[in-house]
């Protein structure tokens, strides 16, 4: 059982995820077209990183005994004017995406569906990180890297992020 109103905001959010993903990926385009590989590496990873957001709420709506409803998903911006522009987009985005995933839980509680408000509370978690995760990566470039060697070096410690699927994507793909 699923609340229909929280399975509209959750099909929603699928949708949203996919965006994010594309946002990133094509961030990592941009990055790459400037030869800073290191950057175009981490913002791959992070594509693939919303991907999984977005599969681990499919997942839940169909355990849940809800039917996922697939959306068309915007394009995402192809340039930035600078890369301050570009960190400073990334910080917005994620703290968008937090409200988006507050909402959830306030509606899931309104709608006394506590199992979707547990079960956002991993989401809840991740925001902490992503929003983190964003926020370093501007606050280290306007301290450190603006000028070309900082820079440079910036861009091989970004290029060392390895991708690996959250735990709780694999565990629900394995059925368990
Ligand atoms: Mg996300």
């Amino acid at each position: 059982m699923i609340n229909e109103k929280v399975e509209r905001l959750l099909n929603e959010q699928v949708t949203y995820e996919l965006y994010s993903a594309q946002l990133y990926l094509s961030m990592s385009s941009w990055f790459a077209s400037k030869d800073l590989d290191g950057f175009a590496k981490w913002y791959y990873a992070q594509a693939y990183e919303e991907k999984a957001h977005a599969m681990i709420i499919y997942n839940y709506i169909i355990t849940a005994g809800g039917r996922a409803l697939l959306e068309p998903i915007d394009a995402p911006p192809h340039e930035w004017e600078s890369l301050s522009n570009l960190f400073d987009e990334h910080v917005k985005h994620e703290e968008l995406v937090t409200s988006l995933i507050y909402n959830i839980v306030d509606v899931s509680r309104q709608e006394k569906d506590f199992k979707v408000d547990q079960f956002f509370q991993w989401f809840v978690e991740e925001q902490v990180e992503e929003e983190e995760n964003a926020n370093r990566i501007k606050g280290r470039y306007e301290a450190l890297a603006r000028d070309g060697k900082a820079l440079y070096l910036m861009d091989q410690e970004m290029g060392t992020r390895v991708y690996a699927p959250p735990a709780l994507l694999t565990t629900m793909e394995a059925g368990e």
